[in-house]
């Protein structure tokens, strides 16, 4: 199983390459870390399985998080009641449409990879369109709106070599377009 000493931190050369695309049918080394970094999540948001096994809470985790330059990411998003409302694996994801509306998250952004808090408000599409893979091969085009387009817009960037703070403002990291729908 997958365990935090698993997950590259910033500062890795890995999280800032892009990640290559794979072919199908998945190799069964593929297959495998598709189905690890699901069960990663899976335990993640388990409150007792976290704590046994010293798991930091994820929504997401992209290959190059744990050490592999592959265009995969697996996403697994609760609403605030922890129901699950997003569950699915990204094989070579691509972001086909976007809006031009941005969203955020009221507390700005983590990541299993950067240890530090980085305050500042992370805005992303607040609509996404994504075309992507299954690793059963399936061909897939998604519309996500609002929290579970930011997972997804997270992830898809690990695989661009790309991490939360890029999109921080650094000269006023709490300043937003007027019409940013803000997540709380
Ligand atoms: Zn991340």
């Amino acid at each position: 199983m997958i365990l935090m000493k698993d997950i590259t931190r910033d500062g890795n050369p890995v999280l800032r390459q892009v990640a290559k695309d794979l072919t199908f049918p998945l190799d069964s080394e593929y297959q495998k870390l598709a189905t690890d970094m699901m069960a990663y999540l899976v335990n993640s948001q388990d409150p007792e399985i976290a704590k046994k096994h010293q798991l930091r809470a994820g929504v997401g985790l992209a290959a190059p998080q744990v050490g592999q330059s592959v265009s995969m990411a697996s996403l697994l998003v609760p609403d605030d009641q922890g129901n699950i409302i997003f569950k699915e694996t990204f094989v070579n994801p691509v972001v086909t449409s976007e809006s031009v509306r941005l969203t955020c998250l009221s507390e700005g952004e983590g990541c299993l990879s950067v240890d530090k808090v980085i305050d500042g408000y992370v805005p992303r599409p607040y609509k996404t369109t994504i075309q992507y893979h299954q690793v059963d091969g399936t061909e897939k085009t998604i519309r996500l709106k609002g929290y579970p387009a930011i997972v997804a817009s997270h992830e898809i960037d690990h695989l661009n070599g790309h991490l939360f703070y890029d999109r921080i403002n650094a000269a006023d990291p709490f300043k937003l377009a007027e019409d940013t729908v803000v997540i709380s």
